[in-house]
């Protein structure tokens, strides 16, 4: 059994009871049997029935988002999230697999083809942050691609899983698994390939299972994106857009900015903007309304954020506002904007996941380059500045996405490839066309079109 806290009230209100080892192996045994019908199906097909499925969730989207709503604290992002599914079911639907001619070898009369062969079951393991959305990211090409899926979202916010469960229709293989570690383990033991994302600290134990098991794992793990903002930067523009990603979510989102570079130049104006807008969100502890924030989703997330305020004031870090958790049962952290850091404190160097905002002078663009590399990890970053200089400073950046005058553009975007760099991740890109491809392997077939003769042998 284990108990789900209310992130609002903090109160216990919701119980799951994960399944044992053996009733894990035995329901992931039966996905596998129906893969072989659902493989068997053409793209086309899939597609209608993943679009049919889309409509029974749309018949149910009040219940889900509330669901969604109460596991995280927030609605209008619930609410979004929701569309998104919709969206990413439309997007896979309507794009057609990456094709693979025929094409002669070398050897004029053999003729080489290939041909893919989905895995059969994928597991989905995903965190509590966005967890509609990351529990469907890799689930819904995978089922493209003629694989079944079993997905296991966080155990921290699962009270939407329940609800979705109803909206399944009958040919599709997803199994829906609720629990927490364990559950995760269970899953390695049976799938054949492995999408994760949560920490990089979980991360590595998923890869080492997966290793163990001579299993693919694409692990999306965790971040400290770095903002840089050069001297031509539009002031009006970084300062929104840095506090917009650095708050969204209240900070709890893979690509939240999680620290700021900005030319000396334009620093004091640039920290005074930041505060002045900063300082004009409130907290929804009381309704949601435009401009307000949500509470921390996982209590534990709480603690991280104490430590680095605590560790970054202790070492001379100047708070210009917010910087107090407010307690109405849940816990609440104003958007808190600091100055004074540097990269002794764990504020700049570890991953925060909430709203704290400290920001950094630099002389120089190598000063800025080695700032913002100077970090484990190397998912994505932001550059405000004119746009040529922005683009050459992206060479430079070690992370898998960047965002140039703009913020968090790859929660939007899902043309370009991105991968990981350092400890962020591992695998192929989950965005772009061919990402689908991660779901197959490949077969080379060579046909010999001569009656007579064998290429090796006379
Ligand atoms: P987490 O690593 O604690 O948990 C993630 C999932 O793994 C949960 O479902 C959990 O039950 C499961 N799990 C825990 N231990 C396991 C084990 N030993 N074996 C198998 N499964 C196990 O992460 P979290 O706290 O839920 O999420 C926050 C983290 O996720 C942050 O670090 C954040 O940066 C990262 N994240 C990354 C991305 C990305 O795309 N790179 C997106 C969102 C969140």
């Amino acid at each position: 059994m284990i108990s789900v806290y209310n992130p609002r009230t903090n109160k216990q209100d919701y119980t799951i009871f994960p399944l044992s080892n053996t009733s894990i192996q035995e329901k992931i045994a039966e996905l596998r049997i129906q893969q072989n019908k659902w493989a068997a199906l053409d793209f086309i097909q899939r597609a209608a029935i993943l679009q049919t499925w889309k409509s029974a969730l749309m018949q149910q989207e009040n219940e889900i988002v509330d669901a969604l709503a109460t596991d995280t604290g927030r609605e209008a992002i619930s609410r979004q999230e929701f569309k998104s599914l919709l969206d990413l079911i439309d997007r896979w639907t309507s794009t057609s697999l990456p094709y693979l001619p025929a094409k002669s070898s070398a050897i004029p009369y053999i003729q080489a083809q290939q041909q893919d062969v989905p895995y059969s079951v994928v597991g989905v393991i995903s965190p509590w942050n966005i967890p509609l959305l990351l529990a469907h990211i890799d689930a819904i090409p995978a089922l493209m691609a003629g694989s079944a899926v079993v997905i296991k979202p966080s155990e921290i916010t699962c009270r939407f899983i329940a609800k979705l469960v109803k909206t399944l229709v009958p040919e599709l293989p997803i199994l829906y698994l609720e629990g927490g570690a364990e559950t995760g383990q269970s899953i390695l033991e049976a799938v054949d390939l492995i999408c994760f994302t949560g920490s990089t600290k979980t991360g590595k134990q998923v890869a080492a299972t997966a290793a163990a098991r001579m299993i693919p794992a694409f692990l999306e793990l965790g971040g400290k994106d770095a903002c840089i903002v050069l001297e031509s930067a539009n002031l009006d523009k970084a300062t929104s857009g840095a506090l917009w990603s650095a708050v969204v979510n209240s900070g709890q989102a893979c690509q939240s900015l999680e620290r700021f570079y900005v030319h000396e130049n334009i620093y004091e104006r640039f920290i005074e903007m930041l505060v002045e807008k900063a300082t004009q969100i409130t907290l929804n502890n009381e309704i949601e309304h435009f401009n307000s924030i949500g509470p921390a989703i996982s209590a534990a997330q709480v603690y991280i954020w104490k430590e680095h305020l605590i560790d970054a004031v202790l070492k001379g870090g100047r708070i210009l506002s917010g910087g107090e958790i407010h307690d109405f049962g849940g816990k609440w952290l104003y958007p808190t904007v600091i100055s004074k850091v540097n990269h002794n404190m764990k504020v700049m160097k570890e991953e925060t996941f909430g709203p704290l905002l400290p920001v950094m002078p630099f002389a120089t663009t190598d000063e800025a380059i080695a700032l913002a590399n100077d970090s484990d990890y190397g998912l994505s970053a932001s550059i405000y500045g004119e746009e040529m200089a922005a683009i050459s400073l992206a060479k430079a950046l070690n992370v898998g996405a960047i965002s140039i005058n703009d913020s968090g553009l790859t929660t939007l975007l899902f043309d370009a490839e991105k991968q990981s760099f350092n400890l962020s991740g591992l695998g192929g890109s989950r965005t772009g066309t061919s990402s689908i491809r991660r779901f197959f392997r490949r077969k080379a077939l060579y046909i010999n079109q001569n009656p007579q003769k064998n290429s090796w042998w006379f």
